[in-house]
């Protein structure tokens, strides 16, 4: 892992919305703080006629529009845009690559530039730019590819991606992004675990009774909705997001993070290999689907979810489900994980909620005690929350109370928090791949998830529902009420 002098940027896709809103701010972001390698280029590729002054023009609004008004800087803006080309190229027809090619070789220290291929299209094009660049000679290391979710809708298209890039790819050049991985208070869980000792002893089923993981959103499926219809939130954001944010929280402590070693993802693979396999029968029990009806999100009217897509469908819009990791460490400690469009609150975090003491010495006591609890907050505000119960101030006896100790990342630090891509960006740059999903970690999300995705499929319910602005499906409630336990709202 070194730091290249020269990069070609190129981006497939550069007209599309993840291009313009946010991979271009990021390295306009990167660009501003001088962390781009000096001889940096950005090449825009899609079909669109354009020439550079064209893209130009498209990429200076993306920016007004999309980074924030405190960081814009129209000398910044100019100078990022001066490093901006733009390549008409319709991926699928191989005799107008040409102009690519050209591109990429006129430069100085071509030989040596490094080549990042940012396949920001649909997956089905996947394997035609993988296939031109690999027959044209330009898939060499230290060239490296970068793709989005989704990788495949199940195990074997999953299987069959992987392998399309792989024909011309070899895995160390193959950068499989999931943003989540890239957010500031995601990779602090990685140092509140491993660069601190209070922790470690209460991390294990003796201390940790469960841990919740939530993703929800108010938004509902928006222009994306055809896209997500052949989805759904399982596909969408359980077998990527969630899983992966379950496999920090569980993974056993690697022997170093981001040196360039393959400890972090073999330990993600080992807790994906532990989940506990779900028959027919567990995933009756331990999973509920949903999907949102017509109601009120921040004040406003919402449809429902089949009203806006505009017909009949069978697709979640919510999940909710129980596993366990079965491993020394976890045993017995179910992990409730949850998401959903439309809900009442825009939250992602992950609550890992400690047993209750053994024994309880303020039985006289007035107040409540609740369990102690560490909830990582991914988003909105990053931060940590420890929640403990503490003496409430004043005579005569003890009265507890709940408290929490807050760690906001906006207060903490003087500091900008960056995007999650901008971070991401910068490590396929530099060729670190710890925060990307490697191939196997990949299809080990996947073949957990293909059971329960078979069952609901062949049982054909309907999901259940929950009206837009809600919390969720009634059972989503019971799943984890049955339990003894509740959903905890921060
Ligand atoms: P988009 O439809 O907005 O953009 C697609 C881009 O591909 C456009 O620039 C288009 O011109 C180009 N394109 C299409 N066919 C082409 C061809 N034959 N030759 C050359 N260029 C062609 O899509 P998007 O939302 O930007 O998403 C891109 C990828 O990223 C998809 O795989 C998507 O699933 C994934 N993704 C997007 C988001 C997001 O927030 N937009 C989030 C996660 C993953």
């Amino acid at each position: 892992m070194h730091f290249p002098e020269a990069c070609d940027f190129v981006v497939f896709g550069g007209t599309g919305d993840l291009a313009l809103r946010k991979l271009l701010p990021a390295l306009y972001h990167c660009d501003l703080e001088g962390r781009l390698p000096v001889d940096t280029r950005v090449i825009a590729v899609s079909r669109s006629d354009l020439d550079d002054d064209g893209y130009r023009a498209e990429a200076r609004a993306a920016l007004a529009e999309h980074v924030a008004p405190e960081f814009q800087d129209l000398a910044a803006v100019e100078r990022l845009l001066e490093r901006v080309h733009y390549v008409t190229v319709d991926v699928q027809d191989s005799s107008s690559w040409q102009p690519l090619f050209d591109t990429l070789k006129d430069r100085e220290n071509a030989d040596e530039a490094v080549r990042v291929f940012y396949l920001s299209v649909a997956p089905s094009l996947f394997g035609p730019i993988c296939h031109e660049l690999g027959v044209n000679g330009f898939a060499e290391a230290p060239a490296r590819v970068v793709v989005e979710k989704p990788i495949g809708t199940d195990l074997a298209s999953a299987k069959a991606v992987n392998n399309t890039i792989s024909e011309f790819f070899d895995e160390s050049q193959i950068f499989r992004i999931d943003h989540y991985l890239g957010k500031e208070s995601v990779q602090n869980l990685l140092v509140t675990r491993f660069a601190n000792t209070f922790l470690e002893p209460l991390w294990n089923s003796h201390s940790i009774d469960h841990v919740q993981i939530t993703v929800a959103e108010t938004l509902g499926t928006g222009n994306r909705a055809d896209y997500y219809d052949r989805s759904g939130a399982m596909r969408d954001m359980v077998q990527n997001h969630l899983l992966q944010l379950l496999c920090l929280v569980a993974m056993e402590p690697p022997i170093e993070i981001g040196g360039g070693r393959e400890d972090v993802r073999d330990e993600k693979l080992k807790v994906l290999q532990a989940l506990k396999p779900m028959t027919p029968a567990d995933v009756d029990r331990d999973t509920v689907r949903g999907r949102y009806t017509s109601g009120w999100v921040g004040g406003k009217p919402a449809e429902g979810y089949v009203d806006e897509l505009g017909h009949e469908s069978m697709t979640e819009t919510f999940v909710a489900l129980r596993t366990e990791v079965q491993n020394w460490r976890w045993a017995g400690v179910p992990f409730y994980l949850r998401t959903g469009k439309r809900l009442d609150r825009r939250v992602s975090e992950i609550v890992v909620v400690f047993k209750n003491a053994p024994y309880d010495p303020f039985r006289q006591r007035e107040g409540v005690t609740e369990p102690n609890r560490l909830t990582i907050r991914v988003q909105p505000e990053e931060g940590m929350q420890i929640h403990l119960n503490a003496k409430e101030p004043g005579p005569g006896g003890y009265r507890l109370k709940p408290v929490s100790l807050d760690l906001s990342y906006a207060n903490a630090f003087d500091k900008r928090s960056p995007d999650a891509y901008e971070r991401l960006l910068m490590d396929v740059i530099r060729g670190n791949m710890t925060l990307f999903m490697r191939r196997d970690e990949v299809e080990a999300a996947w073949a957990w998830c293909e059971p329960i995705l078979k069952h609901w499929e062949s049982a054909a319910l309907t999901p259940k529902s929950y009206p837009a602005g809600s919390a969720g499906p009634t059972a989503s409630f019971t799943l984890i009420e049955r339990d003894g336990r509740s959903w905890q709202e921060s």
